[in-house]
């Protein structure tokens, strides 16, 4: 069989998904080869399922922004292999952003205006739209966080330059290495492409952990993406911090070597998060829920390492990520080289349904609350924020459709968790969050900025 006629079939058999299937076609039609992914999948497809008609969603449509990082895979997932589908959402979009700015913009605006509903978020973002805080006048846009979508796949890279010079994943004893730079007005430059979210509080939670102050012996900058391989390589940046398959890149292109791994800092971590804007929420109830099953099933379709390699496929298309899947299947099984050293467990791999400590797709609002409580440390929100965060974590988090989709999904209840808390949490350093007392947390830590 050619694979144009493969194609045909695939587009007649796979007909919830039709516009994204003729724009396959199309392709093929203008003869680019079509990849090797999609004839693969064929057989593997979701059958959509007979709905009832308190199942049956109020729209069938949404249009879900994504960043070309691990973290997006049960989005993609979802659409490609026919789960959103499976619960009549036969039309939704997983559209890429140019960036993280780009996202919080067409939330702001929404589908209506051209943009998306919601999808792939870093903490807090979306607190920080529902709040006014990185919106254009300040304007307040209620988001609704659904789900967690993974945890770890992310980790700081080191340009080449610092190799063998004992930068790792504990700093203690280094912090003449950073002064020296800094004396010798070469100071070291840590890079994120989006401020005050996880890729900035990974680098400075590891920073402080070795007794290094992220604010004066060293630069944190924000790096477009697309720069910061350059920067790395032309010796203007030290330091990267992002979702694979980026830091993994810039080891496998002989640009620098991986210092942590978030997974080394803290297992099982909170990562990014599933948020819609809550107006769409709140008028397509239903549709909320029949995406939290899609994702749901992606994730956990993404958590059988038997379909690893077929994920990795997937992303690494030209639709998707554009990059050898090669970068990406080595860390989605767990392999890491770091350059100086080698990770061979799959326990650190990107994570997406379940892990050691319970559920990674339930948005647990004691992680919520470490990212308010963090940003407070930092001086990036008021520390009069945690006064008022159980009221807000309450307006924002929606675990309670989440828990409801779950349980129309089928997930046993094992699977669901019974408290909004996973209680306290274990760094690397030893530092205890009990988010019972987020002031406490804040208070056993040597480097901060904010007074407590
Ligand atoms: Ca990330």
């Amino acid at each position: 069989m050619s694979d144009f006629s493969k194609y045909s079939r695939r587009k007649f058999l796979w007909t919830a998904g039709a516009s994204a299937a003729s724009c396959i076609l199309l392709k093929g039609c203008l003869g680019n080869p079509p990849s090797s992914t999609n004839a693969a999948t064929e057989s593997t497809q979701a059958q959509p399922i007979n709905l009832t008609p308190e199942q049956q969603p109020e729209t069938a449509q949404a249009k879900l922004g994504y960043i070309a990082i691990v973290e997006s895979a049960p989005l993609i997932i979802a659409k490609e292999k026919g789960f959103f589908a499976k619960y009549g959402m036969t039309n939704v979009e997983v559209a890429k952003q140019a960036n993280w700015g780009s996202a919080r913009d067409n939330v702001e605006i929404g589908s209506a205006g051209g943009g998306i509903d919601g999808g792939q978020w870093q903490m807090p973002m979306p607190y920080q739209i529902s709040e006014g805080l990185i919106t254009k006048g300040n304007e307040k846009i209620p988001m609704y966080v659904l789900a967690q979508l993974n945890t770890h796949g992310n980790g700081i890279a080191i340009a080449s330059k610092h190799q063998g010079k004992g930068i790792g994943l504990k700093l203690d004893g280094k912090k003449s290495f950073f002064e020296g730079l800094k004396s010798g007005g070469t100071k070291f430059k840590a890079a994120y492409t989006f401020p005050q979210a996880n890729q900035e509080f990974w680098l400075r939670y590891w920073a402080a952990a070795g007794g290094i102050n992220p604010d004066e012996d060293i630069e944190l900058l924000t790096v477009p993406a697309a720069q910061t391989v350059a920067n790395m390589k032309t010796g203007t940046m030290d330091a990267f911090s992002t979702g694979d398959p980026w830091p993994y890149r810039i080891v496998g292109d002989k640009i620098g070597f991986m210092a942590a791994l978030t997974a080394e800092m803290w297992k099982g971590h909170p990562e990014e998060y599933f948020a819609m804007r809550g107006d769409w929420v709140e008028k397509n109830p239903k549709a909320t829920k029949a995406l939290l099953k899609g994702i749901m099933e992606a994730q956990q379709w993404c958590d059988n390492f038997e379909n690893r390699k077929e994920l990795a496929q997937i992303l690494a298309g030209r639709s998707y990520f554009n990059v050898p899947e090669a970068v990406l299947l080595d860390p989605f099984m767990g392999k890491y080289n770091m350059g100086e050293r080698q990770i061979d467990d799959k326990s650190m791999a990107a994570l997406y349904w379940k892990d050691e400590k319970g559920s990674v797709s339930y948005p647990y609002k004691s992680h919520d609350l470490w990212f308010l409580t963090e940003s407070v440390r930092w001086g990036f929100l008021p520390p009069e924020t945690l006064t008022t965060a159980k009221e807000l974590i309450d307006k924002v988090n929606r675990e309670d459709l989440w828990k409801e989709a779950a349980k129309e999904l089928g997930v046993p209840a094992a699977d669901i968790p019974t408290e909004t808390s996973r209680g306290v949490e274990e760094f690397f350093d030893g530092i205890k969050f009990d988010p019972e007392k987020p002031e406490e947390y804040l208070k056993s830590l040597k480097i901060k900025k904010v007074k407590v």
